[in-house]
């Protein structure tokens, strides 16, 4: 299979997401893929025995991971040069997100190897998909920083980006976590919080952090598992209507056409014009 051209390596690269907790979660294609593939890269190959053994694969695992991963992708580029088809899986989900792969994927680039995507389950868009935040605009930024410090300062930064950001957080730092958010934005930021996706306990929680706070201390199990949370951005204020530059329109539209009054009172308040003409259609 070929994907485009600047690729030239007999073999190929394929990098294929497994389940992150429902089995049922792993496409024909990855299937045949694995099935079909000289040897798998594995994060963790008893990991992926595990899943091999569920699909009835019998396959050549060896291990690609942060440790070794520089040291093999050379030598997975020189076996694609040679002809061989190779897999990456990670343990859960798709490699390379917040997983082992970039430095095998950039080197294959960088040579003109072949790679191309076998696309799945992946615990980010899966919790952003059913967050009910807006999905027009989102950062995924991979696990949160360790410190205290450096995750207040992050959250203040990712909240002003006006956009969604998606976070993986570490069960043991959760609580530590939702009050630098608390301390960062205010005990009424709203949060989303995404856990143990696609298992049996499968946990959505919309609210305040003082709200999501007191809802994982009044069990303590619900501190455990696998976490993605989700923070909206700030509001975009210019897109708030503000009655003063309302009241500026009224006054003006006596001796103007109304888009006209719209376009003055805008460049005064520095609003958007068309907001304001919807907003004075929508009284008339
Ligand atoms: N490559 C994976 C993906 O595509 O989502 C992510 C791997 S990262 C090492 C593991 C983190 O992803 C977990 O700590 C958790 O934050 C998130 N995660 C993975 N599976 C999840 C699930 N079933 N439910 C919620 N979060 C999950």
């Amino acid at each position: 299979m070929s994907t485009e051209h600047q690729q030239s390596s007999p073999g190929t690269l394929f990098v294929v997401a497994t389940p992150i907790g429902n089995l049922d979660d792993i496409s024909q294609r990855a299937i045949k893929t694995l099935s079909e593939v000289d040897l798998i890269a594995a994060e963790d190959t008893r990991h992926t025995a595990k899943l091999l053994s569920h699909l009835g694969i019998s396959k050549r695992t060896f291990a690609l991971h942060d440790h070794n991963e520089k040291q093999k992708a050379q030598q997975v580029v020189d076996w694609l040069n040679e002809g061989l088809n190779v897999a990456l899986v990670s343990d859960a989900g798709t490699p390379l997100i917040s997983d082992p792969g970039y430095a095998l994927v950039n080197l294959c680039r960088a040579t003109g190897a072949s790679v191309t995507p076998i696309p799945g389950a992946c615990a980010a868009i899966a919790a952003v998909s059913c967050s009910g935040l807006p999905t027009d605009k989102f950062q995924f930024v991979g696990f949160l920083p360790a410190k205290s410090k450096a995750r207040q300062d992050f959250y203040l930064s990712a909240y002003e980006t006006g956009m969604t950001s998606i976070m993986y957080e570490s069960t043991h730092r959760i609580m530590a976590s939702l009050n630098d958010l608390k301390e960062a934005l205010g005990a009424e930021q709203q949060v989303v919080l995404a856990k143990e996706l696609t298992k049996s306990f499968e946990t959505f929680f919309n609210g305040t952090v003082t709200e999501l706070i007191a809802f994982l201390e009044q069990d303590t199990a619900r501190q455990k598992g696998e976490i993605v949370l989700m923070l909206p951005g700030k509001p975009d204020q210019s897109s708030e209507i503000n009655p003063e530059a309302l009241r500026l329109i009224e006054l003006l539209k006596a001796d103007m056409p109304l888009k006209k009054a719209c376009g003055v009172a805008a460049e005064y308040f520095g609003l958007k014009k068309n907001a304001l003409y919807k907003s004075m259609l929508e009284q008339e």
